[in-house]
């Protein structure tokens, strides 16, 4: 059995893992690194099946050029794709918008759609050689392990959380030989997450006491739904703008996938959807405003941060991880951002809270103990050595992208 890493093995974004097997060539997500321009991942050669772990681009972003190329199964749960099918069209609009070279087109994403296998959790069937298995990753609704049991049985993880959030509950350990696992907080946790909400509400209720709006840019995947359900403990003027309104709708058809539906409905229910430029103005005079995209690089929040940044009773409440490059970045380290072109400076207050959907330093330790594998292959992360030092007794191996390696 061999392994290589089309990308994303010593970095986060743009994943791709091949996998041989008994003269089988099976494919794990296919993603891009959405920056400005885009980073692609090594030319895929044609695979037999393919396995998408969730809809987040950097897993997902390439999907249409491997069903361009050959007629491939693509295993995903329905949710996945459906998600996946909003972010590709999407990323078609953003490429023609900035000029970026585009790697697929609307009929490859067609294409794409007549390939979909939908799998559920718990479902095992027969490919390449294996008995693969679906487990829960605990990333975001949909988002999946698979376990390929073989003479040696090999878990690859995906994004993966073990806390549960108000979104989704965590993943649990599945014992395997070789665990193929993701890194992105290797050397780093998180705070405790019911803190972590409670400051947010109380930093929001902080803004709105003091006359002011609370702008809350999240990615449209996950995070947006996950805000509402936090907010919709309060008494708040909550709205909604962007693409997560798309992907709720998606989410709110898998019920499956949720912690709580009836949680996730309250919160929507309870928010107010911008659907109109007159929407954007009533919503500036609410109490918040949660919306894509989550680093402010595009999307309705340039509307929303151009109308409140002078003002310093209002405040940006980042809640995500900032990737270096990006406006949310630069707002972060040195307080402007480019808005439309103009360098510009932000001066409404500006903070920050981790309500990361990745598992952090110890939880990973904890999730590779309870898999108790013989051989660790860490992914997707740019600091895999220190999870290497922290599983010492293990064999581990930190892979680079484009080379086979036996395991
Ligand atoms: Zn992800």
């Amino acid at each position: 059995m061999e392994v290589n890493f089309l990308g994303g093995a010593s970095e986060v974004g743009r994943l791709g893992m091949l996998l041989r097997h008994q003269g089988a060539t099976l494919l794990f997500d296919y993603g891009i690194q959405p920056l400005d321009p885009p980073k692609y991942p090594l030319e895929a050669p044609p695979v037999d099946s393919f396995f998408l772990t969730h809809s987040h681009l950097d897993h997902c972003g390439m999907v249409p050029v491997i069903s361009r190329k050959s007629e491939t199964d693509l295993l995903s749960t329905p949710v996945t794709f459906d998600v996946a099918n909003i972010l590709l069209e999407d990323s078609i609009k953003v490429s023609k918008a900035e000029g970026f070279p585009q790697p697929f087109t609307k009929q490859d994403i067609r294409t794409m759609n007549r390939d979909l296998v939908s799998v559920e959790y718990g479902d095992s069937q027969d490919i390449g050689g294996f008995e693969v298995e679906v487990h829960s990753a605990g990333h975001i609704p949909g988002s999946s392990m698979f376990e390929m049991v073989g003479h040696q049985t090999v878990l690859f993880t995906g994004d993966l959380h073990t806390i549960n959030t108000q979104l989704v509950w965590g993943a649990h350990p599945v014992k395997c030989d070789v665990l193929v696992i993701e890194s992105t907080y290797a050397g780093r946790n998180h705070p405790d997450r019911l803190s972590t909400e409670d400051a947010f509400l109380g930093k929001v209720q902080e803004v709105v006491e003091r006359g002011g709006v609370a702008l809350v840019p999240c990615f449209a995947v996950a995070r947006t739904q996950e805000l509402l359900m936090v907010l919709s403990r309060t008494d708040h003027e909550v709205w909604l703008d962007g693409m997560g309104r798309d992907v709720s709708q998606v989410y709110l058809r898998h019920p499956s996938y949720l912690r709580s539906l009836k949680k996730l409905k309250n919160a929507l229910r309870r928010s107010r959807v911008v659907r109109s430029y007159h929407g954007r103005e009533k919503a500036l005079l609410g109490d918040v405003i949660v919306t894509t995209g989550g680093m402010l690089d595009g999307g309705p929040v340039l509307f929303y941060l151009d109308r409140l940044k002078e003002d310093p009773r209002n405040a940006v409440i980042l809640t995500g991880f900032q990737v270096d490059g990006t406006n949310g970045r630069s707002l972060l380290d040195e307080g402007v951002i480019d808005l439309y072109g103009v360098r510009t400076r932000i001066g409404c207050e500006v903070d920050s809270y981790d309500f990361s959907a990745h598992a952090g330093h110890d939880d990973l330790v904890k999730f590779v103990e309870g898999c108790d594998p013989s051989k660790v292959i860490l992914m997707h992360g740019d600091a895999r050595e220190r999870l290497a030092e922290a599983l010492e007794g293990r064999e581990c191996l930190l892979p680079k992208e484009g080379q086979w390696y036996s395991i």
